[in-house]
C-alpha cells in the first residue's frame, strides 16, 4: 500500500502534482477540501437556500479547522480510506492538519501495516506571490488569466467577450499572506511530528521547475518505477 501524504502551500502547485501522482501509481487523491465541500454542496442542493458561493465559503471555513472537530474529520477520511479503490494507496491531500489526526492516521495505517511517506512540496512564497497575483478574472464570464503564464491575447481584455479583467480580492497580495503565513502555523507542527516519530518526509523544491519537471523528483524520492515518463512529455511551453 502506496499512503502518500501531500503537504503544499497554497499556490504551490500541489493540486496538479496530486493529479499527476494518482494518474500514475493508479491510486485514489483523498483531498478533505474536496469531500467538504462536495457534503455542503449536497446540503446546498436540499434547498435551502444556501447559495454555491456561501456553499464554498462554508467549506474552505469547515477546511481550515475552524468548524470541524478531528473526530469528524478523521471518521470521514477514514471511511473514504476503507473504499475499495483505496486498498493499493491514496494520496491524502488536506489531511492530516492537526496533530490529533495525524496520530490518528498512523494508528489506522499501522493497524495495516503500512507507514506514510510525507511529500513536502516546498516552492518560494515570492514566488508563489508573483503567481498568484498575476491571475486575472472576467468579470463577465468568469474566466481565469494568469499574466505570467497565460496571459489574454490582448493586454486584460478577456479572449472570449473583451471584456476588461480584475483582480479577484482573494489574489491581492495581502490575501496571499495571510494565506500563507496560515498555512505555515497549521501545517509546521504537523510536518515536525512526522520528523520527530521518524516518518520519511521528502521535501521537493518546486520554485522554479515546471510541473512534469517537479513531478519527476517527487518520483525519483518515492523510487517508483510507476511514474516512468513516455518520452512524448507535455510540450508545456519550450523556450
Ligand atoms: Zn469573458
Amino acid at each position: 500500500m502506496k499512503a502518500i501524504v501531500l503537504f503544499g502551500s497554497p499556490g504551490s502547485g500541489k493540486g496538479t502534482q496530486a493529479k499527476m501522482l494518482t494518474q500514475c501509481l493508479g491510486i485514489p487523491h483523498v483531498s478533505t477540501g474536496d469531500m467538504l465541500r462536495e457534503r455542503i454542496r449536497h446540503v446546498a442542493e436540499r434547498g435551502n437556500g444556501i447559495t454555491p458561493e456561501k456553499a464554498a465559503r462554508m467549506a474552505a471555513k469547515m477546511h481550515s479547522g475552524a468548524l470541524v472537530s478531528d473526530q469528524v474529520v478523521n471518521q470521514m477520511v477514514e471511511e473514504r480510506l476503507s473504499d475499495p479503490d483505496a486498498t493499493d494507496g491514496f494520496v491524502l491531500d488536506g489531511y492530516p492538519r492537526t496533530l490529533a489526526q495525524a496520530e490518528h492516521l498512523d494508528h489506522w495505517l499501522d493497524g495495516r501495516g503500512t507507514r506514510e511517506v510525507v511529500i513536502h512540496l516546498a516552492v518560494d512564497y515570492n514566488i508563489i506571490i508573483a503567481r498568484l497575483t498575476g491571475r486575472r478574472q472576467c468579470t463577465r464570464c468568469g474566466t481565469l488569466y494568469n499574466m505570467a503564464s497565460q496571459p489574454p491575447r490582448e493586454d486584460t481584455l478577456c479572449d472570449k467577450d473583451g471584456t476588461a479583467l480584475v483582480i479577484r480580492d482573494d489574489d491581492s497580495e495581502p490575501v496571499i499572506r495571510q494565506r500563507l503565513e496560515a498555512y505555515e502555523r497549521q501545517t509546521r507542527p504537523v510536518l515536525e511530528y512526522y520528523a520527530s516519530v521518524n516518518r520519511r518526509v521528502v521535501m521537493v523544491d518546486g520554485s522554479n521547475d515546471p510541473p512534469e519537471a517537479v513531478f519527476r523528483k517527487i518520483c525519483q524520492a518515492l523510487e517508483t518505477d510507476d511514474c516512468q515518463e513516455d518520452g512524448r512529455g507535455t510540450g508545456e511551453d519550450a523556450p
